[in-house]
């Protein structure tokens, strides 16, 4: 027996239960109305096209599924599949490409491609309470990775995409922007908008840091170019290790990002390196986090992908 070998994996009858259970908590709701009270379930039949986990609400008189209002609202691949892909995609720590999920949930490419992005939506948390407070520690730096769109490949970084990420010492939380500049005038906003302004920021030392380092209660800055990596606790260790994970990750599975889906796969590894082991999620817990996260974000999803997804 392996973890893939559960039911939910392989059942569509389960996957739904499975699906149910995270998303309703218990009760069943109809999107339409809102309604708990008169909801009985239709059993499937396929002989008649009635698929697995259709609902039905006797105030509105319509069917549903666990699927309405989520990411994996019109997807057409069976449910048990998807939620493989959303275990294997937490569980494995630098990603796995769609090519992969091709091959392994036996689906086209295609469909691998768009379910990958179904569930990077799912991972991207939209959660902006400030890191940090009185006495917290929150690193923040900048990395560059790949190719800006149209600029020729030259030494230095000048030509790469550009990337912010903020860290919060302690719960390792991590949040991770795309850059067009490294501009004070660019960078200030996230930092102040998602850094408690009691908290002590650490950073390199990066001129626009100088700048944005005032508005905090404390800042300290490690010198890199006089190869003084940390003073004690004045370091920026913890959002190295978290951009050597990316890069890795990027480097490995996803060789060939575009800028304008840069921000999706950095969401995803927002999501693994917040939920990680030490921060004390297994897993199983990753998984079902990854789950809840697909309530509510059908509208985000539509406007991004359904469009792209016709004009494919
Ligand atoms: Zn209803």
């Amino acid at each position: 027996m392996s973890v893939l070998s559960r039911p939910e994996f392989h059942d569509e009858e389960a996957a739904f239960a499975h699906l149910e259970k995270i998303v309703w908590a218990g009760e069943a709701v109809c999107p339409h109305c809102g309604g708990t009270d008169r909801i009985t379930k239709v059993k499937a039949n396929p002989a008649k096209r009635i698929r697995e986990g259709l609902w039905r609400c006797g105030d509105c008189k319509r069917q549903f599924t666990v699927k309405i209002g989520t990411v994996f609202e019109h997807m057409r691949i069976p449910l048990h599949k998807a939620l493989q892909a959303v275990y294997l995609m937490t569980s494995s720590k630098k990603g796995i490409s769609a090519h992969q999920l091709h091959r392994i949930l036996e689906i086209t490419y295609k469909s691998a491609w768009f379910l990958c992005h179904r569930i990077r939506e799912a991972m991207a948390s939209g959660d902006m309470t400030p890191f940090g407070g009185l006495g917290g520690v929150v690193e923040s730096d900048e990395t560059y990775i790949g190719r800006e769109p149209g600029m020729k490949m030259r030494p230095g970084v000048f030509h790469k995409m550009k990337v912010l990420s903020l860290v919060e010492r302690g719960s390792g939380n991590v949040r991770s922007y795309v850059l067009d500049t490294v501009r004070l005038k660019e960078i200030e906003p996230i930092v102040r908008g998602n850094v408690h302004k009691l908290s002590t920021l650490m950073t390199d030392d990066a001129k626009h840091y100088q700048t944005i380092g005032r508005y905090f209660y404390r800042h300290e800055a490690v010198n890199h170019t006089a190869l003084e990596f940390g003073r004690g606790k004045a370091h920026t260790n913890t959002i190295e290790g978290y951009f050597s994970i990316f890069k890795r990750g990027m480097r490995g599975v996803y060789q060939h990002c575009q800028k304008k889906h840069l921000h999706r796969y950095l969401a995803e590894f927002d999501f693994r390196y917040t939920h990680r082991e030490a921060a004390g999620y297994n897993d199983g817990d990753r998984s079902v986090q990854a789950i809840k996260g697909i309530i509510g974000k059908r509208l985000t999803y539509r406007r991004t992908y359904i469009g792209a997804e016709a004009g494919l």
